[in-house]
Parts: C-alpha cells; sequence; structure tokens
C-alpha cells in the first residue's frame, strides 16, 4: 500500500525507483539531462539512511561542486529528517580527497596540517624552481609547467612514471625532473596543490594495503553525480575504494562531458561496465524539467555529434513557447535587449532568482554586469568573480588609476612589481620609508630615491624605467584617447606581453578580459568618467535576500535549472570559441556542441538566444556571423527575430567590416567626443558612403547614456 511508502520514493518513475532500490552491487545510470538523475541519487542517500543500511559516515557521496553537495544534503535532510547528521563524505573529490590525506599525511611525508596551495601559490613555487633551473621562462613559462603538471596529475601520474616523451613537453625534456623538484619542495613547505588531494590518497591507497581496506570496509556504498566528467585520477581512486563492495552508482550523461579540457574522460562510462561486470544499467528518459519546445531544440542540436551512446527523452509538460532566437545588432543592443526582457517578465511576476545568463566565455559578463548596474537589476556572478573584481582586471586598473592621479599609492603598489620588474619587497620599502619621510606619494618618492644612491643594480635600473614609463604614459594621457591608451599601458609595461608568452587557456581568457576592459573604456567619454564608473561598479554588491539573475558561464551551470535562461553571443567564433575552430579537431566542435546542449537543457519554461550582428573586438568593430549551433536548432521548435527593421540582408548589404557602424548616428547621442576618437573610423565605412542610419535598426543608444548618468549621480 502506498500511502505507507517512505517519503523519498513519492513521486519517482519506475526507472528512478529502480535506481534507488537497487542498493547492492554496481549501478550505472546513464541518462539525459533533467531526467531526475540528481533527484534519485539524493532519494538513494534518502534510502540508504532510512532503511538504516548505512550510517551516514558510510556513505561516499561524490558531487561535482560545492554547491551540488550542499543542495544534496539539504535535500536529503528534508526527505529523511533528522537522521543526515554529519554525511562527513558527501562533497567534491577534492573535499573529500583533502579530508582523507589529513588522516593520512604522513604517509606521503606531509604533516595534517599541511596547506593547499591555491593557482597563485603554485605558480609562484613553480617560477622560482624554473628559474633556479636556469631555463629561460621567458620562452618555457612556468604557466605551461603548470598546466602540465596538473595534467599528469589528472592522469594519476607521480613524478617517477613520467616517460621521456611526456618529459620533452617541457623545457627540451626538463619537465619531469621540474615536476618531481616541485613535489620535493612542496614536500619541505607541508604543502600541496588541488591535484595531490587525490594523487596522494591514490599512492596511499595503492600502497598500502590497511589503509585502502579500511575504507573499503567503510564504504559501504559509494555514489557519484555527473560521472561523465571524472577524470583518470578520479576514475581510479573510485575503483580501488568500491573494488570489495562494489556497491557503487555512478549518474551521468555523455552528452553532458564538458570538463575534457581537464582531464575529464567520458570513455570512463564505457569502462564502468568492463570493471564492474554485470552492472545494473539504468537508463531514464522522462524529462521533467523543460517543455517539449526546449527539449527537441536541444536534442536537434546534440543529434548533430557522432558516437553517442544516444538516449531517448520525452516530456510531459505542456508545450510552452517556443525557443527565441534574436538576432540583435551588437553587443550592447544584446545586453540592453535581455535587461529589457527580464524587465517584462519580472512585471509579470517571475522572480529574478529564476532567471540566469549563460555565457560561453567569462568576459561576456561585463557587458552584462554594466548594463544590470545601469538600470538597477541585482545580479550575481556563479563560478568566477565579477568582472572588475578579476585579478587582471585590477592591475589594468592599478596601471590607470596611478596613471590618472598619482597619488593613488595602492595602485602604485599592486603594480610596481606587476610584471615582475625586479622590485622586490625590500626596494619598495625603500621607497615607503622615503615617502614617508617626506610626506610625498609613492610614485614620486620613485623619482626621488633614483637622486640619492639608495638603490643600486638591477632594482635601481627597472625602478628607473618605470618612472620613464609612468612619466611617458602620463604625457600620453593628454592627446591618446583613454582606451588606446591603456591598450599602449597594457603592451608597453609588458603586462600582455607576459600572458601572451603562457599560451594556456587560462592565459588567453585573461587576455579576453583585458580587451573587453578596454572595450569597455570606449563607451566613456574620459578616464577618469570610466574610473569613477568602475568605482560605483564596485560597491554595487546587491543585498544577500534580494532575488537576483544569475550570470555565469555554461560550465558553472551544469546541474542546475531556471525557468528562464538566457544564451547569448550564439556567434561563430564566440560560440563555439575561436580556440576550438581553430584547433580544427572535430573533438574540440563536439565538446562545444555539447556546451550548447548542457546550456539549452537549464531552462524549464523559457529559453532565449541571442546573437549578434557585429563585435567590437579591439576598438574595431567586426561583423560575426550566427553560430552554427543557431542553425541546428529544429526549425520547428524556434521562433527566429531580428530587431533590425531590414532584416539581415540590409545590413549586410550595407556593411563593409571593421568599421564603425555608428559614424553616422553616435553624433548627438549623448556620447562625448572621447567615444567618438576612441571608436576610431580609421580603415573603412559604409560601403555607399554613409546611407546607413538608424532606420535600419532598432538601438536607444542616448538610452544608456541616461541610464549611467543616473547611476552616478546616485553614488553622490
Ligand atoms: P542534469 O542532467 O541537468 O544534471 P538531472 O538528470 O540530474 O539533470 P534533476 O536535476 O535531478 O535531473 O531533475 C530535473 C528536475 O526534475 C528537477 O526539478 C527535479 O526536481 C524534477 N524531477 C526529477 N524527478 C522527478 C519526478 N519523478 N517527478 C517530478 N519531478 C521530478
Ligand atoms: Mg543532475
Amino acid at each position: 500500500d502506498s500511502s505507507g511508502e517512505p517519503p523519498y520514493l513519492k513521486g519517482l518513475n519506475a526507472p528512478q525507483r529502480e535506481a534507488v532500490l537497487t542498493t547492492e552491487g554496481p549501478v550505472l545510470v546513464l541518462a539525459g539531462a533533467g531526467t531526475g538523475k540528481t533527484a534519485a541519487l539524493t532519494a538513494r542517500l534518502g534510502h540508504l539512511l532510512w532503511t538504516r543500511k548505512a550510517y551516514p559516515s558510510e556513505i561516499l557521496s561524490v558531487t561535482f561542486t560545492n554547491k551540488a553537495a550542499r543542495e544534496m544534503r539539504e535535500r536529503v535532510g528534508r526527505l529523511v529528517g533528522d537522521v543526515v547528521e554529519g554525511m562527513p563524505w558527501l562533497g567534491t573529490f577534492h573535499a573529500i580527497g583533502a579530508k582523507m590525506l589529513r588522516r593520512h599525511a604522513e604517509l606521503v611525508g606531509l604533516q595534517s596540517n599541511f596547506t593547499i596551495l591555491d593557482t597563485d601559490d603554485q605558480l609562484r613555487l613553480l617560477k622560482q624552481l624554473v628559474i633556479a633551473a636556469d631555463i629561460d621562462e621567458k620562452r618555457f613559462p612556468a604557466r605551461s609547467l603548470a598546466g602540465l603538471i596538473d595534467e599528469w596529475k589528472n592522469k594519476g601520474l607521480i613524478p617517477s612514471q613520467i616517460d621521456a616523451g611526456e618529459s620533452e613537453r617541457y623545457a627540451n625534456g626538463r619537465g619531469g625532473e621540474l615536476y618531481q623538484q616541485y613535489q620535493t619542495r612542496l614536500a619541505a613547505l607541508n604543502a600541496c596543490d588541488f591535484g595531490d588531494l587525490l594523487l596522494h590518497m591514490l599512492v596511499i591507497l595503492k600502497t598500502h594495503r590497511e589503509v585502502l581496506e579500511q575504507y573499503q570496509q567503510r564504504f559501504r556504498y559509494i555514489m557519484v553525480d555527473e560521472y561523465q566528467d571524472t577524470n583518470s585520477v578520479q576514475y581510479l581512486w573510485l575503483r580501488l575504494l568500491a573494488q570489495e563492495r562494489k556497491n557503487l552508482c555512478c549518474v551521468g550523461d555523455d552528452d553532458q562531458s564538458i570538463y575534457s579540457w581537464r582531464g575529464a574522460q567520458v570513455e570512463n562510462i564505457l569502462k564502468f561496465e568492463k570493471d564492474f561486470p554485470g552492472a545494473k544499467v539504468i537508463r531514464l528518459e522522462q524529462n521533467y524539467r523543460s517543455t517539449p519546445h526546449i527539449l527537441a531544440a536541444a536534442s536537434g542540436v546534440i543529434a548533430n555529434n557522432s558516437g553517442r551512446l544516444g538516449k531517448t527523452l520525452w516530456t510531459e509538460e505542456a508545450e510552452g513557447e517556443k525557443v527565441k532566437v534574436l538576432g540583435v545588432w551588437d553587443g550592447p543592443e544584446e545586453a540592453r535587449r535581455v535587461g529589457d526582457e527580464i524587465e517584462a517578465a519580472e512585471r509579470n511576476g517571475l522572480s529574478l532568482d529564476k532567471v540566469a545568463i549563460l555565457v560561453r566565455a567569462q568576459h561576456q559578463t561585463r557587458e552584462f554586469e554594466d548594463r544590470f548596474i545601469a538600470i538597477g537589476m541585482n545580479y550575481r556572478i556563479i563560478g568566477g568573480f565579477r568582472f572588475y573584481e578579476r585579478a587582471e582586471i585590477r592591475d589594468a586598473l592599478a596601471y590607470l588609476r596611478i596613471v590618472h592621479q598619482s597619488a593613488d599609492d595602492l595602485a602604485f603598489e599592486r603594480i610596481v612589481n606587476v610584471p615582475k620588474r625586479g622590485l622586490g619587497d625590500k626596494a619598495v620599502q625603500k621607497l615607503h620609508m622615503l615617502a614617508r619621510a617626506e610626506g610625498i606619494p609613492l610614485s614620486t618618492a620613485a623619482a626621488r630615491i633614483l637622486d640619492t644612491d639608495e638603490l643600486t643594480g638591477a632594482a635601481r635600473k627597472s625602478l628607473g624605467n618605470f618612472v620613464i614609463d609612468l612619466a611617458r604614459w602620463r604625457r600620453m594621457a593628454n592627446d591618446l584617447p583613454h582606451a588606446e591608451l591603456a591598450r599602449q599601458i597594457l603592451d608597453e609595461s609588458g603586462y600582455t606581453g607576459v600572458l601572451q608568452a603562457e599560451k594556456s587557456v587560462e592565459a588567453s581568457g585573461r587576455l579576453e578580459n583585458l580587451n573587453e576592459l578596454v572595450r569597455a573604456m570606449e563607451e566613456y567619454e574620459s578616464l577618469g568618467a570610466f574610473l569613477e564608473h568602475v568605482s560605483l561598479v564596485m560597491d554595487n554588491e546587491a543585498q544577500a535576500d534580494e532575488a537576483k539573475v544569475t550570470i555565469m558561464t555554461i560550465h558553472a551551470a551544469k546541474g542546475l535549472e531556471y525557468d528562464t535562461v538566457f544564451l547569448v553571443g550564439w556567434e561563430e567564433g564566440l560560440f563555439p570559441s575561436q580556440r576550438s575552430l581553430d584547433e580544427g579537431g572535430n573533438a574540440s566542435l563536439e565538446e562545444e556542441r555539447r556546451l550548447a546542449y548542457v546550456a539549452i537543457t537549464r531552462a524549464r519554461r523559457k529559453a532565449v538566444i541571442l546573437h549578434a550582428a557585429n563585435r567590437r573586438i579591439y576598438g574595431q568593430w567586426t561583423s560575426s556571423i550566427p553560430s552554427r549551433f543557431v542553425g541546428e536548432l529544429p526549425k520547428a521548435h524556434v521562433e527566429s527575430e531580428n530587431s533590425m527593421s531590414g532584416g539581415e540582408s540590409l545590413w549586410r548589404a550595407n556593411w563593409s567590416e571593421r568599421a564603425d557602424p555608428f559614424a553616422d548616428v553616435a553624433r548627438g547621442t549623448g556620447r562625448g567626443p572621447g567615444w567618438q576618437r576612441a571608436a576610431g573610423v580609421k580603415d573603412g565605412s559604409f560601403k555607399d558612403g554613409g546611407t546607413f542610419t538608424s532606420r535600419t535598426f532598432s538601438r536607444e543608444p542616448s538610452r544608456v547614456v541616461e541610464a549611467r548618468a543616473s547611476a552616478v549621480s546616485l553614488g553622490n
């Protein structure tokens, strides 16, 4: 009789129940987005506790993010009440690895209070080693070595397992040797990095039978969410722990594997059945999240990938609206449209908490942040910093501040040795002493100290160069457009050069952010006006308890759902990313397509896809074409709208690449001369001599300026 049914089974469908109730033996739940995999896993956890098959401390549950772990803990708490106290082994791979390693640290030469280094610390340490090894850091950036070491750790390789071929990948064969030195150095510091949390534990489990047996006994049940994105070291670790009892339940979706760039291996799904023969494979086919239109759109796109395991998806949800595809003129209009749509939905009673904007690359958030601040809409950024809080943006802003305002000591301190120019703490201390003694700002002290013999050798020389640079930039500030000034400062200071040399995914993300910063500057009249805007933005933290729109990358949105989702920047070169196109391989394009699938399937009721016809890149306008993924959306489930009244053909006919689209219309819109200068109509304009006017597209530039002006006055 179902009235006596435990609460966690309520509403679950038959295959979900099977996943919950098959507690013994290996289980693989393989199913598409929104079919209730995470829900089933949570119920399974509840079931194990409710029926007292295990104590909370005997269940290992792995989630992909800390947030997901928190949610699962709360949900299980609601399902089975106070039984869930503790749940010490519910968390991400990293969190669980850290907890275990603290108990056995001595087995790998650490103390239990070891420090976990963040990526900055890690990099600093590697740089020291690279320099000490007499390797030209410019040619062989420490960051490349860091990436390589991470890769090895993700594969579960310790230094002695790095063969000559692998070693060859850094500094002519010295990779393995430096990896070894790095590990030795970490041990001496009683520290480890993120990769070590699992790698050390793997080594311990492999080499200490008694430890392995202890955990094999302890963990009666093991469960893993987002299994398609586990990497090799995680897989090996799981396999060891589950080998004895074999009560391992993994849930995943091969179509949502989007972390191969971080070493994830979708093949782990195929390995599962091999390593755990007789595994029960459960497929869930009913989607409870999205409307049929959204589901069909997502399925239509992912159908273009090859080598899929393949699955059926259906839903009983009401038909709802078609997926909306919106072509807009440019980035600012994209942000404006999204803001307008959200305001309209809010007026109809939708909470901002139920709205998300998903971007492909971090730098895309800036346009939306600026717009939302202008119109006073609360937002949060998940899985990253708000744009103006990112390290490289703060560095760039510090340069601009010190050029704009020579007494800004905080800015001076931030960048006096960034990028590294051999001005260590000692030299900076001397500057401080002089500045204090004479009551002058640091940047003035920097010039004066050169008249003394306080500094010698390399420090003296590089401070001298820096003082000369600063003076030159201040002169340039008088006649260069400020965006151009920023670009030159970033180049001449060596800041962009260092990032370019790194050639890592992360470094290219930082470079994109810097480009975006320069792009943002072009919208302000002067450097001063821009810096003022930034300081107001920084101060604009919304109240914690107010509803907020969420802005995040598609990667960070995995496993989440929102009523309304805006998918922005669906243009070739942005999404799919330029990097994936340059690499040329089909594999990287297919990973982008899986991202598109993840993106669309985050939406419950409404999905809006936007693409802009023009993007400003390095101060120049380039026309862009809609993403191939837009073309792959099945027409029957899509409704298209183009905000340009003349339609695509008109703007294509009138448009030559790299022109300033507003050379005509910008005048009299309230944008100042700085903006016009910066936008620069150097090379190209309208094909037929300027017949292109605001008639052909719907934009309202003056409104942006007004809105920003009011944001500024509020701050006073
Ligand atoms: P993803 O692949 O995106 O991680 P998922 O398969 O983990 O998705 P869930 O997040 O568990 O899916 O569930 C999607 C939505 O469907 C959630 O809102 C969940 O509460 C709901 N749901 C899951 N199972 C059922 C069910 N049997 N009846 C009603 N709603 C359900
Ligand atoms: Mg899920």
